[in-house]
């Protein structure tokens, strides 16, 4: 295989170290991962491995399909979107729905049940059965494992979490559940009343920060795109579509193989950075589809065919872009070679 000129690597101690210190974080309770969107856009299958070799017992994709291309590995997953009609004929052995509604539970007893998870709205007001339904019987004589919920403020501080996290809380014994699950990655740095049962971190496995609580936490995912071409721009000419950038003086200009279609947005025109080893380089000019422009002066070695690593540690490129980190880490396209610092334990 020839490899492709755009390439992201991928630490694989660091995406297990973030595991490890998030499943300390939650003291007693057990940590899952959640891995939905091809675990975050690094690749679902390489990461469920190494996090299952850690041992995490508890993966979270959104949708059967994602299910289906995990199947072979044996462990569960669990479909947090819950069971359409369409989805009934097809379930690989190690997933299970996460019910969302009244309509998935009473499609679930019908087909038999088993074990299942459900999703009640503590709040949030977008995945859930309501707490009302669940007191007033709805999930009687359904084989739950675990019944979670999911905080929608959990990376600010404000009353709502606890209100949330009270909201579960009071169904404890309430249901055949084994677990009780609330805590995402923001979650978890709540506290340990957030913990319950099982957490459910993303995006801080990856290299995600959201509170201070998740300042150990280590960058995953590093894009290095090659230089396709080294010019000298003389002063006053410009680089790029629209002419936005001028060349004070003679400037070195390196051109280099990323673009908006593999995620690197227009939003880093003039902004995003890039390293040569310890020297960081300014991108100059539009995030053309393809490519970009970086002024090269302080790379006097730097030609055709050379790799450079893109800033891309992920709280400060959505504080410098307007992007959420999770748009970021997500957004990255299949040009990619996605590049493991070592091979995964079978
Ligand atoms: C995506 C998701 C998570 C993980 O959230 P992060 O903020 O990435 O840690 C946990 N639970 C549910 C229900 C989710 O949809």
């Amino acid at each position: 295989m020839t490899g492709s000129p755009l390439r992201l690597r991928l630490d694989g101690d660091a995406l297990v170290a973030n595991w490890r210190l998030l499943r300390d974080m939650g003291g007693d309770a057990a940590c899952g991962a959640a891995v939905k969107a091809d675990g975050y856009g690094l690749g679902a299958r390489e990461v469920v491995q190494r996090l299952a070799g850690a041992g995490c017992r508890d993966f979270f994709v959104a949708v059967w399909s994602e299910a289906r291309a995990l199947a072979d590995l044996g462990v569960p997953v669990s479909v947090l979107h819950g069971v359409r009609d369409a989805d009934m004929a097809d379930r690989p052995a190690h997933a299970r729905p996460v019910l969302n509604t009244v309509a998935q539970v009473q499609r679930w007893r019908a087909a038999g049940g088993g074990a299942c998870d459900v999703m009640v709205d503590t709040g949030m007001n977008r995945l859930g059965v309501a707490v009302d339904d669940v007191a007033a019987g709805l999930l009687d004589g359904l084989e739950i494992e675990t019944l979670m919920s999911h905080l929608a403020c959990a990376d600010e501080d404000v009353p709502r979490n606890a209100r949330q996290c009270a909201a579960l809380a009071g169904l404890r014994g309430r249901t055949s559940a084994r677990r009780l699950s609330l805590a995402n990655s923001a979650g978890i740095a709540l506290g340990r009343d957030y913990a319950f049962d099982l957490t459910r971190p993303g995006i801080a496995l990856y290299g995600g920060r959201q509170r201070p609580e998740h300042a150990p936490i280590r960058q995953v995912a590093t894009p290095e795109a090659q230089v396709i071409q080294r010019r000298r721009v003389r002063a006053g000419e410009i680089v790029g579509y629209n002419a936005t950038f001028t060349a004070p003086r003679d400037t070195e200009v390196a051109i280099l193989n990323l673009g908006y279609a593999d995620g690197y947005l227009r939003c880093f025109s003039g902004k995003g950075s890039v390293r040569v080893g310890e020297t960081a380089l300014p991108v100059i000019g539009r995030v053309s589809m393809d490519m970009i422009a970086i002024a090269v002066d302080a790379a006097p070695g730097l030609g055709e065919g050379d790799w450079v690593a893109i800033d891309y540690a992920l709280p400060e490129t959505a504080a410098l872009s307007g992007l959420s980190q999770y748009e970021l880490i997500t957004g990255l396209g299949p040009r990619f070679d996605r590049v493991w610092n070592r091979p995964s334990t079978p």
